[in-house]
């Protein structure tokens, strides 16, 4: 057994002539290397990382050092050690060693408060709001089934309050429990208080020692104008209740805008389709357009055509900062008379003699062009 095991030294890749800052520097990087939290499942590395902090434990404390270096191995085994020194426990102190050495590098001494004193979940609600309300904002009263501080404890758990927690026997309170795997110190969360540390011998009725209880409950929500299909709310402690005097999670409000008949939004812009008669795009007319603010009176200019988009400035949407309004898009589409009556045909057919060919429609005459010069 003695010779299967590998010098201390040369598991460190230290010197035997090497100082303690050396041995130190050396074993961090191994243990960091090595680290089964950073190796799960790796046997291999497990193995390496149990040969470095055997090798450490003893290069590191100067007693250890001096009967190995004197010894070797012998110096460690059996119950009475060859050099007739006792055999020593090298899970003993482990943690101190190393959690001195590494501090919260891998979270060591995690758990103790962790469970006792936790931050309250967020939660997130869906509104669906008017498309109008989108642009001028709102107040909304929304309702948020949610965990609330009980209020018969006033979230301490226990009837009497503070003097119904004890101590946990099992893990003195630390909420974890230790156990020995061979060399290894496995730290485990303690089963009688859940890793709480405590345990409450007179839970309170109401809760039933939660200290939080699910209520439904009345929230007023300041929507801002210029709010958009999801944009996200985010109110600051209306989520759960924390557990154990922790504070709360938030609320976050998602905004669903409802679709509006005739207006769509892009952007800031609100974008809306006008239908106008033929002779309204031919003669030019004054017509009125709705906007998000009310009715406006608009000019079409003679000879407006099918699908021509004019630009309302600032008739668009707030910005949501604050930063001025978008535009209004107005969008003509010159309607085709479906049903005629035979006066009306009368006078268009006397129009249509009257316009001859393509005087008064260039564009038409264009595309006759050049449909005669692809086909001859
Ligand atoms: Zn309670
Ligand atoms: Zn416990």
């Amino acid at each position: 057994m003695a010779n299967s095991k590998r010098d201390y030294y040369e598991v460190l890749g230290v010197g035997r002539g090497a100082n303690d800052d050396e041995i130190k520097k050396a074993y961090r990087r191994l243990a960091i290397q090595y680290h089964p939290d950073r190796n799960p499942g790796d046997r291999k590395a497990e193995e390496k990382f149990k040969e470095i902090n055997e090798a450490y434990q003893v290069l590191s404390d100067p007693e250890k050092r001096g009967q190995y270096d004197r010894f070797g191995h012998a110096a460690f085994q059996g119950p009475q050690g060859a050099g007739g020194f006792g055999g020593f426990d090298f899970s003993q102190g482990f943690e101190d060693v190393f959690s001195d050495i590494f501090g919260d590098f891998f979270g060591t001494g995690r758990g103790r408060s962790r469970a006792r004193n936790r931050r309250g979940d967020d939660l997130r609600y869906d509104l669906e709001i008017d498309f109008e309300d989108a642009h001028r904002g709102a107040e909304r009263v929304i309702k948020v089934a949610r965990l609330a501080t009980c209020e018969a404890c006033n979230g301490t758990r226990t009837a009497s309050g503070a003097g119904g927690l004890r101590t946990c026997p099992n893990c003195r309170g630390t909420g974890q429990v230790r156990t020995q795997q061979g060399f290894f110190s496995i730290s485990t969360t303690c089963a009688q208080c859940r890793g709480e540390g405590s345990i409450i011998s007179d839970p309170c009725p109401k809760c039933q020692g939660q200290g939080r209880v699910r209520k439904l409950q009345s929230l007023s929500v300041r929507i801002p104008a210029g709010v958009d299909n999801g944009s996200r709310l985010k109110l600051r402690g209306e989520g759960e209740a924390g557990y154990g005097g922790g504070p709360a999670g938030d609320l976050y409000v998602v905004i669903h805008v409802k679709d509006h008949p005739i207006f769509a939004r892009q952007d800031s812009d609100v974008i809306v389709e006008v239908p106008i008669s033929f002779p309204q795009a031919a003669l030019g007319a004054e017509i009125e357009v709705p906007t998000l603010d009310g009715k406006v009176k608009f000019k079409v200019p003679a000879g407006t055509q099918s699908g021509k988009v004019f630009r309302l400035k600032g008739k668009g949407f707030s910005d949501l900062h604050g930063y001025g309004r978008g535009d209004e898009l107005v969008k003509i589409v010159v309607e085709t008379p479906k049903r005629l009556s035979s006066r009306q045909r009368e006078l268009l057919e006397e129009f249509a003699r009257a316009s001859g060919e393509d005087i008064n429609h260039p564009m038409a005459k264009g595309f006759v062009d050049k449909i005669r010069e692809m086909f001859g």
